[in-house]
């Protein structure tokens, strides 16, 4: 496979990497996002962007320095933001893949692979956190730091954003991460060691919501 690098990259291209993450259920017919910059241009998704049907012409074109324009992505902030940050990013998608999102459950700040291929890829995936109030901003400011170091994060229960020079790349390790949460996810069903830890963190679980059902905290004076 050829390696794309940012001259290369065409918005057809953007579009047949938007519409395989939806042939290979990383994201539901009309979630997720992708975009792709050339200089000082990126070329994203549009909101409510439906994979099976977008066409080219239904991207939007916008200026890293100028305004957002509307009827782009939801999450637009969020790739422009990981751009500045490291101008080597060409391209940054984002996908819902049910173990990746399943496995930042399970509680801490990171994601380690147990497979070979994902130790070598990206032996630490950030997890980060978004409030409900604000999570789009939330998102992009946490993401967007996390990219500048790291191929991928993942936002807790939300989904995965996916950095790298050219979009190929990019879907790579999306695609790779999902592979590696799903053997995760099957080896802590079945491993004993793995089943007790599960076990002792339920019970620490049940016992704290207890507690805090006993003693509720108050809440904050705004
Ligand atoms: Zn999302």
């Amino acid at each position: 496979m050829p390696v794309q690098g940012h001259a290369t990259m065409t918005p057809g291209d953007l579009v047949r990497i938007y519409r395989r993450m939806r042939e290979y259920g990383l994201n539901d017919p009309h979630s997720g996002n992708a975009s792709l910059r050339l200089g000082n241009q990126v070329w994203i998704t549009p909101h409510g962007a439906w994979a099976e049907e977008l066409t080219d012409a239904e991207l939007v074109l916008l200026d890293l320095d100028s305004e957002i324009p509307t009827g782009a992505s939801w999450d637009t902030p969020l790739h422009c933001a990981t751009y500045r940050k490291q101008k080597a990013h060409g391209a940054v998608l984002h996908g819902h893949g049910l173990y990746s999102v399943a496995v930042s459950l399970l509680g801490g700040s990171s994601f380690e692979p147990l497979d070979f291929e994902g130790r070598l890829s990206f032996p630490r995936v950030p997890i980060v956190d978004s409030s409900p109030e604000t999570p789009f901003e939330d998102a992009a400011r946490a993401v967007s730091e996390a990219l500048r170091e790291h191929p991928l994060a993942i936002v807790r229960g939300h989904g995965v954003y996916s950095a790298a020079a050219s979009l190929e790349e990019a879907w790579h390790h999306l695609a790779a991460l999902e592979w590696s949460a799903e053997l995760a996810w099957l080896h802590q069903e079945v491993s004993p060691r793995a089943s007790r830890k599960t076990a002792g963190r339920d019970r620490l679980r049940a016992r704290l919501s207890r507690q805090s059902a006993k003693n509720p905290r108050r809440r904050p004076r705004s």
